[in-house]
């Protein structure tokens, strides 16, 4: 896919009160939110505003959410990218791509670049066995790694990238100036399920026998994507008999089917 700019009269915005849990999380990107606001306040003492941050943390917990909601909350744009899309590209593709995405974030200034899935691009150098798709996608982190390099810490483009292996990162990635930051974003504790079922319950029609915290008991282990998915599915459960609310039974029976497909993707991945 293209690198796109979210519309921001058209793209629903996205804020911190959509974003449930993840309070350390959220208190660090508030600081990047600051400086895209107010760039002044910290480049007249001579300070350089971080390039980047690295969020890590499972599928699901709220990433992409999050790094929406900076854009959001600093009422800036918001460029995406994945790195997945860089595999399998045809040669120069991938590196062009980066430059164009840079390109456009530079003219529109302040804004936010993310980068989702950057282990894709951005695994260690020389490990892949196959080694032409190995050789482009390291010119594409080169490329990326150039335009870090490239453009000033104090342009108003900060880039977040998300990964849940920081582990396998090419440590190029990691250096100061780069992304030299990292903000942990884990799967939620009952409190925060709690929380994010409060904000996924906030536009379905529910009877009084639905309470979050008996849901939140229901769902350990399931990250915020999953219990958004809960809430929607029991929404449809109910409609599909009839109903005018949505019950605590369609809840369970959601949570039922969504615990099923959980246990397939262990078996699959395992
Ligand atoms: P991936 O690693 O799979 O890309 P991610 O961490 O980027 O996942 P998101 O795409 O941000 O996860 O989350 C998917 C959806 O799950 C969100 O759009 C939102 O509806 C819901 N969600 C996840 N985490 C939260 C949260 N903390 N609060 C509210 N909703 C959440």
């Amino acid at each position: 896919a293209k690198a796109q700019l979210f519309d921001k009269d058209n793209q629903k915005k996205v804020t911190f009160k959509d974003v449930a849990g993840l309070s350390e999380a959220k208190q660090e990107v508030e600081e990047i939110v600051s400086f895209l606001k107010n760039p002044d306040k910290y480049t007249e003492l001579g300070g350089k505003i971080p390039k980047g941050a690295l969020l890590v943390g499972p599928p699901g917990t709220g990433k992409t959410l999050l790094a929406k909601a900076v854009a959001g909350e600093a009422d800036v744009p918001f460029f995406s990218l994945s790195g997945s899309d860089f595999v399998e590209m045809f040669v120069g593709v991938g590196a062009s791509r980066v430059r164009d995405l840079f390109r456009q974030a530079k003219e529109k200034a302040p804004c936010i670049v993310f980068i989702d899935e950057i282990d894709a691009v951005g695994r260690a150098r020389g490990k892949n066995v196959n080694m032409n798709s190995n050789d482009e996608r390291e010119n594409t982190l080169n490329q990326l790694l150039t335009e870090m390099d490239g453009f000033g810490s104090n342009s108003g483009v900060i880039i977040l990238a998300a990964t849940n292996r920081a582990d396998i990162l090419d440590k190029a990635l990691l250096r100061a100036g780069r992304f030299d930051r990292q903000i942990h974003v884990e799967l939620p504790d009952l409190n925060e399920r709690k929380e994010i079922f409060g904000v996924h319950l906030r536009p379905i029609k529910i009877d009084d026998s639905v309470d979050t915290e008996f849901l939140a008991r229901q769902t350990p282990g399931f990250s915020g994507a999953d219990i958004a998915n809960v809430c929607n599915e029991a929404a449809l459960i109910a409609a599909r008999n009839g109903k005018k609310f949505v019950q605590k039974e369609d809840f369970m029976n959601a949570v039922d089917r969504i615990v099923g497909g959980l246990e397939k993707r262990t078996k699959i991945t395992t």
